[in-house]
């Protein structure tokens, strides 16, 4: 059997599948502390004989094998998984080979292999959630540089008629701080999902995320740009997206149909567990 874990930074999933990726259990629970979480993750992995896992987890997460901070979520606001090894300890317990990447990468994998990104090589998964996170995916391998890619703080043009001071502690303008969930929540005092569709607001959440695809177009010129998280559930923002990236791109570098180019999710929320149950494969077929 194949294992997942999807280790968000308020909750974990945790699946197993048979070899043909068809889910046989999930299970989800908050994240508190390391200890704690991870005893649930164990508990959970130990009832099924799985061969791999596949883990993708919030970060900062070190990446680059061989380095001494593989393995390990890094310098997080989450201040008791600084520094925590969550690979070796996952390792040290279940004794399974693991995939490990970030929590935006595993869903970019899962949408490259059965969601919306099939027969591609070249793709970037947002996720416009709590934050903003983007996998990213060139020649159908993960893109690491010195590490994983922060998309989702690259800075932004603040439109002139915006006074919200943003909502990243570290970056004034970055795109998590301009439009995220808690950004956008932080701006209005109301629960994005009670915003209503024709509220101006969402004109605004379309230029930065048109922004966003106007620069993630020009570094990684990417065959998709594929959407997912809580806050693209407003539907009304894809044609605002695809408008103002028109404008915006100014027919510098030609585009795909831009119905075809940015696009929702393919696999919903279970693009992540899907991915990482795809990565476990590829850990057990590699062997
Ligand atoms: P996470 O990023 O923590 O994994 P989500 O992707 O569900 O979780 O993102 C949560 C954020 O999405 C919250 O800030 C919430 O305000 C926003 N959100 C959730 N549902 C909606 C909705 N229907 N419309 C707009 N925003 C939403
Ligand atoms: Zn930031």
């Amino acid at each position: 059997m194949l294992g997942a874990i999807e280790a968000g930074g308020t909750k974990f999933v945790c699946a197993v599948s048979d070899e043909q990726i068809n889910i046989v259990d999930t299970v989800k629970f908050a994240t508190t502390t390391p200890a704690e979480t991870l005893q649930k993750v164990i508990a959970f992995f130990k009832r099924y004989p799985v061969t791999a896992i596949g883990i993708g987890s919030f970060g900062p997460i070190g990446v680059k094998a061989g380095q001494a901070d593989f393995g390990h979520i890094l310098n997080t606001p989450k201040l008791a998984w600084q520094n925590f090894d969550f690979l070796g300890v996952l390792k040290a317990q279940l004794q399974v080979p693991c995939y490990w990447t970030t929590d935006v990468n595993i869903a970019a994998y899962g949408e490259l292999q059965a969601g919306a990104a099939q027969g591609l090589s070249n793709v970037v998964y947002l996720t416009i959630g709590t934050g903003i996170g983007a996998g990213v995916i060139v020649a159908k391998k993960f893109y690491y540089g010195l590490s994983h890619t922060e998309v989702g703080h690259v800075l932004l043009q603040q439109q002139p008629s915006d006074h919200f001071s943003g909502s990243c502690p570290y970056h004034q303008g970055c795109a998590e701080g301009l439009a995220s969930g808690p950004a956008i929540e932080q701006r209005c005092h109301k629960k994005a999902a009670q915003i209503p569709a024709d509220n101006p607001l969402w004109q605004l959440e379309a230029d930065y995320l048109a922004q966003l695809c106007h620069n993630i177009t020009l570094m990684f010129v990417p065959e998709r740009i594929i959407f997912g998280g809580g806050v693209m559930h407003q539907k009304q923002l894809f044609p605002l997206i695809r408008k103002q990236l028109t404008a915006k791109m100014n027919h510098y570098v030609s585009l795909p149909p831009l119905d075809q180019y940015i696009v929702p999710v393919g696999l919903g929320d279970q693009a992540g567990i899907i991915g990482g149950l795809y990565l476990a494969k590829k850990l057990v077929n590699a062997e």
